[in-house]
């Protein structure tokens, strides 16, 4: 402790790789557990806040949200980068829900739950990083002097250091039954190294907010991301943990009707400007002036492109944009931006065609929505109520009808019985000789 107060920025270099796990971007722990809680106290009264309000399931939770960074840490497995990845990212999840699916009958036993929780925390985390690496840091990048290197371990101390110390869970992992669904997609990995992946990421916490108490970690913060950090605790900055926490609500609440086979409750999940807002940014060279759509499943990169979005004036005039899927293939952020600059005090619609293809083979639905960029809002052309209606969908769809929740490309339905033991062995004796130094970078997917 007092070496860390005697050389504040050292460990903050040494934390700050621990903080994110390896990734060049994207939230740090701390962050990910702080989303997962808020999105918990935002989830409307019904079956899903009371299945996660049950206090044995945090635990669960809260791992399931850290887990995918875990072999972005110092593991020793050559696939560790790769298993790190895939489980970020919805086919692997889509996997592990089906396996879920197809091994338990409802009602749930406790096994069970435990599943489901660390499966809505994994997708917590996927759905949080891409929301925050296409949104707040997009926008960090455009407001702030600083390249973005140091970018997610120095907001997780500002998070920290704003909201308060980060609770650390004990470890839990469900190394086996992970173990099977990276069998399903091809990927060798062992239980050792999950294990270490996890207890890397609890020990990332825990020095995480140590580094938060070094007041010279939080200024070299402030200095470095100002706008940042100014705004990473805002709701109204797009992008921001507040608002990963209110996409991340919505992704539960879709990934909880597909856990019971009701279909997919919407093909969006969030827009910026929300549907029916007012003084949207005008200036096509501003960051603010994007329209930037969250879809509820991740993307067909092949099978999208601008050809399925129309921005229209009120006169049904359209306005030209460029399209950005953020991170290509299974991506489920979508940006739009105006190529020219928008007309004051007028009124547009945004309209998603039909269509657009997931990587699980379905076919969306359209989706639109209004904003001005005068002061007066709009009505908007949806409400709510699907997210704030405890009730879930009455009635599976018809697939066949509807297009959605088609076929998974993955399938794990070969595989039965429980895989379900969690393992506490405590992590490889050279991983603690590890845990100060530097990680390996997270390989970034170039930008589409
Ligand atoms: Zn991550």
């Amino acid at each position: 402790m007092l070496l860390q107060r005697a050389k504040p920025l050292f460990f903050a270099g040494a934390l700050a790789s621990l903080a994110l796990g390896g990734h060049a971007h994207a939230n740090g722990q701390a962050s990910h557990v702080w989303i997962s809680k808020r999105a918990l106290t935002e989830l409307p009264e019904g079956e899903l806040d009371t299945f996660l309000a049950d206090p044995a399931l945090t635990l669960m939770l809260l791992n399931g949200s850290m887990y995918p960074d875990g072999g972005y840490g110092p593991v020793d497995h050559p696939n560790a980068h790769e298993a790190a990845e895939s489980a970020h990212w919805e086919p692997y999840q889509d996997a592990y829900r089906r396996w879920i699916m197809d091994t338990y009958d409802q009602p749930w036993s406790t096994e069970a739950k435990e599943h489901v929780a660390f499966y809505l925390g994994m997708s917590a985390h996927g759905m949080g990083d891409q929301v925050f690496d296409s949104m707040f840091m997009q926008r960090s990048a455009a407001f702030d002097p600083s390249p973005l290197d140091d970018f997610d371990q120095l907001m997780d101390y500002i998070l920290v250091d704003r909201a308060g110390d980060t609770e650390v869970p004990q470890d839990w992992v469900p190394e086996e039954s992970l173990l099977l669904i990276y069998d399903s997609i091809g990927l060798a990995y062992t239980s050792q190294a999950i294990l270490d992946g996890q207890a890397v990421l609890r020990a990332a916490l825990s020095l995480i907010n140590a580094a938060a108490s070094v007041p010279a970690n939080i200024t070299n913060a402030e200095d470095t991301y100002p706008w940042a950090s100014a705004n990473l605790l805002e709701v109204s900055a797009e992008g921001s943990p507040p608002v990963e926490a209110a996409v991340v609500r919505r992704y539960w609440q879709v990934n909880w009707d597909l856990l019971h086979d009701r279909g997919l409750r919407r093909p969006v999940l969030y827009t910026f400007p929300y549907d029916g807002t007012a003084n949207h940014p005008i200036d096509s060279s501003n960051i603010e002036s994007w329209i930037t759509i969250v879809f509820s499943r991740g993307l067909d990169a092949s099978a999208v492109g601008n050809d399925f979005f129309l921005l229209v004036d009120e006169d049904q005039n359209p306005v030209p944009t460029s399209y950005q899927l953020f991170y290509g293939n299974d991506s489920h952020v979508v940006h739009l931006k105006p190529t020219q600059d928008l007309t004051p005090d007028t009124v547009y619609t945004v309209t998603v065609d039909p269509g657009l293809t997931t990587v699980h083979d379905e076919v969306l639905e359209g989706w639109s929505f209004r904003f001005s960029t005068g002061a007066v809002a709009p009505d908007p052309i949806n409400d709510d109520d699907d997210w704030d209606n405890p009730d879930p969908p009455p009635d599976p769809p018809d697939p066949s009808e509807t297009g959605t929740e088609g076929g998974s490309t993955q399938d794990t339905s070969d595989e039965g019985g429980c895989a379900c033991s969690t393992r506490r062995s405590p992590p490889s004796p050279w991983l603690l000789g590890l845990l100060a130094l530097p990680l390996a970078r997270r390989r970034r997917r170039p930008l589409s």
